[in-house]
């Protein structure tokens, strides 16, 4: 992820600037770098670039978690689905410009995949954040031919068919006036270009398949079905078309004991009666470790003891964390021993509480008096 740049060097703006200043700067930037007017051959990975970083940056939430944590955080956008984010560029453009440039669509190498990647993680991994490496197979650029598809010391040439338009264009004359009709060309199929003598490597698709391994940083709260979204790490396109996305949808392997609500995090603890009544302590595991926890002489049933900040950080908010809750339930013994049972019934005597008398107790006690 060497090539990836700060978003703000990409809009040229400082860390800090205003919401207007990125706005000029996006719409300043993009006019300049858009495909359909810029023929430099950087232009649609930069204008990809410049999109991206505007996206991020006009977005106060994920401007705030890339301020933070980086690309990754601002990436990771529960909110938007897998195929979120936004369209190609003429989607962006339109929504700027009033869509002066939908005609303009033609002759652009086609953009690679996006690709999604299935990352499994623990309970407590989400809740703190980590580092994972993960290796996936990918369609890069061909060395050989340095993606453009022709054999080395040849060129693509201009498609004869459309001129390098990558469409055709049919006018039909009808009663209701001249109609167009507008197709992709069938022989350059729209990239307005036309190998002749094919690349042996990668027989003119201008890409291979690759291993590739990348450091993913998952941010602290992240949780199952959330996806992080590493731009320019998909599919290159063919041809030298743009890389699509790489997705790392991640999963969450279930704590033994904790429960997660979001932020808050959940523990049920199972005390005796006599615990209960007398008070105890309890140990419950928490992200951090275990905790010993004090439980009250008195406490009722599903009385709630609160463990304030040892909950599951905000992805978006740093600092804040949710709480720690644990609900206390008070187990009734279901199987007594002979001297539990005296006592217990001992505990009802001394309440002046009428208790059953079935069971053993009744006859234990007769044996007991006739001995
Ligand atoms: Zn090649
Ligand atoms: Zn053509």
């Amino acid at each position: 992820m060497a090539s990836e740049r700060d978003y703000y060097t990409v809009l040229g703006v400082a860390r800090g600037a205003t919401d207007a200043e990125i706005k000029r700067a996006y719409r300043r930037l993009a006019q300049q770098w858009h495909p359909d007017v810029n023929t430099d051959k950087g232009a649609p990975e930069r204008f990809k670039e410049i999109n991206e970083a505007y996206q991020v940056l006009s977005d106060p939430q994920r401007k705030q978690a890339y301020d933070m944590f980086g690309r990754t955080a601002a990436g990771a956008d529960p909110d938007a689905g897998f195929a979120g984010g936004f369209g190609g560029f003429g989607d962006i453009f339109d929504a700027f410009f009033g869509g002066a440039t939908t005609a303009a669509r033609r002759g652009r190498p086609q953009a690679g995949a996006d690709l999604r990647y299935d990352l499994r993680i623990a309970f407590v991994e989400a809740v703190r954040g980590t580092e994972k490496e993960i290796e996936f197979p990918v369609l890069v650029r061909c060395e050989t031919c340095g993606g453009s598809g022709a054999k080395p010391d040849t060129a693509p040439i201009t498609c004869p068919q459309c001129n390098g338009r990558g469409e055709i264009r049919n006018v039909r004359q009808t009663m209701l006036g001249q109609m167009v009709n507008v197709t992709t060309c069938p022989r350059c199929r729209g990239e307005g270009r036309i190998i002749e003598t094919p690349c042996e490597t990668c027989t003119g698709e201008g890409r291979t398949e690759r291993r590739r391994t990348l450091r993913v940083t998952i941010p602290p709260g992240i949780d199952e079905g959330h996806q992080i979204r590493l731009s320019s790490e998909g599919e290159v396109g063919p041809r030298g078309g743009p890389s699509g996305s790489l997705y790392v949808a991640i999963h969450v392997t279930p704590h033994p004991a904790l429960r997660r609500e979001g932020t808050e995090l959940i523990y049920e603890a199972d005390v005796s009666i006599a615990q209960a009544a007398l008070g105890t302590r309890i140990t419950v595991p928490t992200v951090d470790g275990d905790e010993d926890v004090e439980v009250k002489p008195g406490t009722q049933p599903g009385t709630e003891i609160r463990l304030r900040g040892k909950g599951v950080p905000h992805l978006r908010r740093s600092g804040s964390r949710g709480d720690l809750h644990i609900f206390v339930h008070v187990v009734v013994p279901s199987k007594l021993s002979k001297k539990q049972r005296e006592l217990l019934e001992e505990l009802a005597h001394e309440g002046k509480e009428p208790v059953s008398d079935n069971g053993t107790g009744i006859r234990e006690r007769l044996r007991d008096a006739l001995g």
